[in-house]
């Protein structure tokens, strides 16, 4: 009897563990990490973000092609090459980032192989003391760089992941409990590319954009179209038989109207299960800063590693009215010049004057509004201040 009785209750203590696991799986707490995003915003970010928040979207006539945005990968593993991030979760992500960024026209491709890192050490990435240790060793210049550690500390405190906005490092740092749950990467992106969170800036103090839009272009995230946000960590729920997210809420703003957030957005602090959209105006602040950040002229050197001569290679389009690429290549590390001449010998403009590494570049070069007469006119590139490449192009007004 007594053994009867401890087998009930053996069945019974299970069958409540079994309920109450799956009423966990339901609610989700436990299934999905929910960590925050670690990304902060600098003062002078803040300063630059608003002033293209102001002048940058007013540009006009941006190309309307794909662009393709190179992508290195890095992968934290134990010392034996064991542990770490999946290929087929990184590949899930990956796929997932590209679907959701089709609507700015950007798509990422991956730059060489997956980059592994086996060192123990950097499984538990302990932000920020340990970033240059790690970056300083494995960074792929001019590549957006993600790195996809077992767990990523920000002084001390669990977080999804971080990135820089412009114009900071093309680093992104990825914790793998966040990878294939609520878009991480999809959001740092949105970072990289200038957004801010739905809430905006401050993750402590509560937004002062107004529910009735009145105050939506110069608060919260800058952006009419998503809608006042009072922080959404802990005021989502989601109902799985629904499939829905809930806001769970009741704060007012200024004017006393209740806040109704947009739980789906990517870039807000709902629940992982919840985000999976981002709105027009974010999509097209994403498209504008591609251009006003020169992310477009990221390039994946290694696409080419064997490079002899010093050229310039294509302008596109040519002739041209707005913008330019040019693409040229380098033999080696070297200081290059590039300047427009018009027919007469006169340098017109300084393109670009840096130095740079071995291998083939890219660079995106707006004319914008500036007048310049119709005609011909050349590109000349010097290597160590010696003219090594000229390349006729033809001015179209509009
Ligand atoms: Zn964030």
């Amino acid at each position: 009897m007594e053994i009867i009785l401890r087998l009930q209750k053996a069945f019974l203590r299970d069958r409540y563990v079994v309920i109450f696991l799956l009423f966990n799986v339901l609610n989700s707490p436990f299934c999905f990490a929910q960590y925050p995003c670690g990304t902060e915003v600098s003062d002078v970010q803040f300063k630059n973000l608003i002033e293209f928040y102001t002048e940058g979207n007013q540009k006009t006539s941006l190309p309307e092609d794909t662009f393709f945005v190179p992508v290195k990968v890095h992968i934290i593993r134990n010392q034996d090459g064991t542990g770490g991030l999946s290929i087929q979760k990184f590949r899930v992500e990956f796929d997932s980032v590209n679907f959701f960024y089709q609507n700015a026209k950007i798509q990422f491709f991956q730059c060489g192989q997956i980059q592994y890192i086996d060192n123990s050490e950097f499984l538990t990435f302990n932000a920020p003391g340990e970033e240059d240790l790690l970056t300083g060793g494995f960074e792929t210049p001019r590549v957006i760089n993600i790195y996809f550690a077992d767990t990523i500390l920000l002084n001390g405190k669990r977080i999804c992941g971080y990135s820089y906005l412009p114009m900071g490092a093309n680093n992104i740092f990825i914790d793998n409990a966040c990878v294939n749950n609520g878009n991480t990467v999809a959001h740092e992106l949105g970072h990289y590319f200038s957004l801010l969170h739905t809430h905006g800036k401050s993750n402590t103090t509560l937004t002062v954009e107004l529910v009735n839009g009145s105050n939506c272009s110069s608060a919260g995230d800058y952006i009419c179209d998503t809608p006042a946000d009072p922080n959404l960590e802990g005021k989502v729920s989601y109902n799985a038989i629904l499939k829905k997210c809930f806001y769970t809420g009741s704060g007012k703003d200024a004017n006393g109207d209740f806040f109704a957030p947009m739980v789906e957005n990517i870039m807000s602090y709902s629940k992982s299960q919840c985000t999976n959209k981002f709105t027009p105006g974010q999509y097209n602040r994403i498209r504008n800063s591609l251009f006003y950040h020169g992310r477009v002229d990221l390039a994946c050197t290694s696409e080419i590693d064997f490079v002899e001569e010093n050229l310039i290679g294509s302008v596109n389009p040519n002739p041209f009215s707005n913008y330019f690429f040019v693409s040229y290549q380098l033999a080696s590390e070297s200081k290059v010049l590039l300047a427009m001449y018009d027919v007469f010998g006169n340098k017109i403009s300084v393109l670009h004057e840096k130095t740079e590494p071995k291998g083939l570049l890219k660079l995106y070069y707006p004319w914008g509004d500036t007048f310049l007469n119709s005609g011909i006119y050349f590109l000349k590139m010097e290597v160590n201040d010696k003219v090594v490449s000229v390349k006729k192009i033809v001015r179209i007004n509009n």
